[in-house]
């Protein structure tokens, strides 16, 4: 727990100077990279704090908790982003509550979120997740995969490709961590060449948000850095 937490605000401008740093040091403009405030476990309330202190874009990795809040919040323009595992039983829900889905990793979930996509929402904005480090009991695409999925998801008609998401194994220092980085950056480049119009690459938590931007992140997910320590995952919480 944390206890001598600074106010809200003062976390995010924290964060914010953290970004601004990064970009800068790596020679980046700072309107770049966008900041995603994890959002999983934060009540409704604080979320809206956040909003006020002016965070827009959210990110929730438990479907039905993340439902919840926005329906809670839908009086606020906040962007909402899916970004947990998705089974097929959840598909619906997410297609007409979010704005955004950044873990995309089988066809068959893609195929349902286009066709439940309620008719008169923008289309769902989509990022396909890349496993980088092994690992095959993990979510993700492996790199060699990414490049089909893309183009299915690319066909299909209430989605709109954007990107790459990763989550890779915290690394030991700056160093391990760019080349994890890198790798997805690699995959990034190669869809690009092939002719993809991808401008979203989501890598970067808390911890390691300098290395993924210095590696060519263009948005953040921080979630403690923001709303300090999450209380232990709760036994009963569903996916
Ligand atoms: C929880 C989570 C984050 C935020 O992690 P922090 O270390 O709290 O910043 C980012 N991305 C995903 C997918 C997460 O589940």
């Amino acid at each position: 727990m944390t206890t001598n937490q600074s106010p809200l605000p003062t976390q995010l401008q924290t964060v914010r100077a953290r970004l601004a740093a990064a970009c800068h040091a790596c020679g980046r403009a700072a309107g770049e990279v966008t900041l995603l405030a994890v959002s999983k476990t934060v009540s409704p309330e604080v979320v809206e704090q956040a909003f006020e202190a002016g965070q827009s874009a959210f990110g929730e990795n438990y479907i039905q908790e993340g439902v919840e809040k926005i329906i809670q919040l839908r009086h606020l323009p906040i962007e909402w982003h899916c970004i947990g595992p998705i089974q097929s039983n959840k598909t619906r829900l997410v297609a007409e509550h979010f704005d955004w889905v950044q873990t995309l990793d089988r066809l068959k979930i893609a195929q349902r979120l286009s066709e439940q996509r309620p008719f008169g929402l923008p289309p769902l904005q989509v990022c396909i997740q890349v496993n980088v480090d092994g690992g095959n009991t993990k979510s993700g695409v492996s790199p060699d995969e990414a490049l089909a999925l893309a183009q299915g998801v690319a066909a299909l008609p209430n989605l709109r490709l954007r990107g790459l998401m990763s989550i890779p194994e915290p690394a030991s220092d700056f160093v391990a961590a760019c080349a994890l980085f890198a790798r997805v950056k690699a995959v990034f480049d190669e869809l690009n060449a092939q002719g993809l119009a991808l401008d979203t690459l989501s890598m970067g938590m808390s911890a390691d948000l300098e290395a993924a931007i210095h590696s060519g992140s263009t948005m953040v997910r921080v979630g403690t850095a923001i709303f300090g320590e999450r209380p232990a995952i709760k036994s009963g919480l569903a996916h």
